[in-house]
């Protein structure tokens, strides 16, 4: 059966990126992107473009009925230090935008969904080193409470009504084609930009903070895997965790002074530390190795190379 596919939030950091490559891989008339903004250029001009907003039932109902939608991939959220900042209009959005698509999906509107979770699940009780699949979560932070709650609902959807629903705990994603949306992890890529244009970068996290990091194209990997993998292979119906590296700003720094030997780093942490120090330092993902055979490809050391690289090509 051919597949119509819809991404919602489709022109965030990731949305942009993951629209681009499905549009690549299934064809860009079957790829719809839908947003509240417009996007870069390059996902404007590849294929159809709605303005949607996803938090509204009756006109996510319309587009999945006009346009007979088989996948759906829900990119909409508001990221962990914005979401600190307006708490009820993170609840309201990250929330009400799942309930909605998994309510569309118990009435039969579309066959599978993906919907991304977060290490933010995690909190400070959690073990920190090569953190386990289940575990203690108690996040601290209210995009990691929303991120808890919508495993939940994703497992109950999936148990109750059947609704194909496939989640990855995405850890801090690194990437050159669009800029970050709010998140804890924001450092690990302005760090890259600030070193080509001036040299040096202020932090706002401590130099050793180790946290779970991918590079964008393992993390677009890993979702389009996940996605067409067979049903009966995925035991876990919350969230899978997904690891690649781990590295704290220091280390990223020294890593990238074996490109640009004159770039220097200081640290002027703020309240995106407390985020940080909540957070597991590296995770233990054997489950998702072992039920859909995830493997990243990218270490600290080709990600800085294609960071630099394309960079200094696109600017
Ligand atoms: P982003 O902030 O870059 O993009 C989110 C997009 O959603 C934006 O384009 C925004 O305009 C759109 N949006 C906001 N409100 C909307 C609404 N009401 N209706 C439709 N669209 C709306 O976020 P991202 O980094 O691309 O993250 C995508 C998903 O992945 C989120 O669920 C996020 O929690 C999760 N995630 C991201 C990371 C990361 O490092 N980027 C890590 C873990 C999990």
């Amino acid at each position: 059966m051919s597949k119509t596919i819809v991404i919602l939030g489709a022109c965030g950091q990731i949305g942009t990126e993951l629209t681009l490559a499905l549009r690549s891989r299934y064809g860009s008339e079957s790829v719809i992107a839908s947003d509240i903004r417009e996007g870069t250029a390059e996902l404007m001009e590849s294929g159809p473009f709605v303005t949607l907003d996803a938090t509204d039932f009756p006109a996510l109902e319309d587009l999945f009925r006009k346009t007979g939608v088989t996948e759906v991939y829900l990119m909409a959220a508001m990221l962990s230090a914005t979401a600190e900042k307006h708490p009820a209009r993170a609840w309201d959005l990250n929330m009400n935008s799942l309930l909605h698509v998994l309510e569309l999906g118990r009435m039969g509107l579309y066959s599978k969904l993906f919907w991304p979770s977060s290490i933010a699940v995690f909190g400070p009780k959690t073990p920190k080193e090569n953190t386990p699949q289940s575990t203690v979560t108690e996040p601290s932070t209210v995009y990691g409470i929303s991120k808890k709650a919508g495993e939940d609902w994703a497992s109950y959807y999936h148990r109750k009504y059947g609704v194909d629903v496939r989640s990855l705990r995405y850890p801090g994603l690194i990437s050159w084609k669009t800029q970050p949306g709010g998140g804890t992890t924001d450092y690990a890529v302005d760090i890259f930009h600030q070193a080509l244009k001036t040299g040096s970068y202020e932090c706002f996290l401590k130099k050793d903070t180790a946290l779970p990091m991918m590079y964008m194209a393992d993390a677009i990997d890993a979702t389009l895997q996940l996605m067409e993998a067979p049903a009966a292979a995925l035991s876990i119906r919350t969230s899978y965790n997904l690891g690649a590296l781990s590295f704290t700003p220091e280390d990223l720094a020294r890593s990238i002074t074996s490109d640009l030997p004159d770039f220097k780093i200081s640290y002027v942490p703020d309240s995106r530390q407390e985020i940080a120090e909540s957070w597991p330092h590296s995770i233990d993902d054997s489950q998702a190795r072992k039920d859909w055979g995830w493997e990243h490809r990218y270490d600290l050391e080709k990600l800085t190379r294609e960071m630099l690289f394309n960079l200094r090509e696109n600017s």
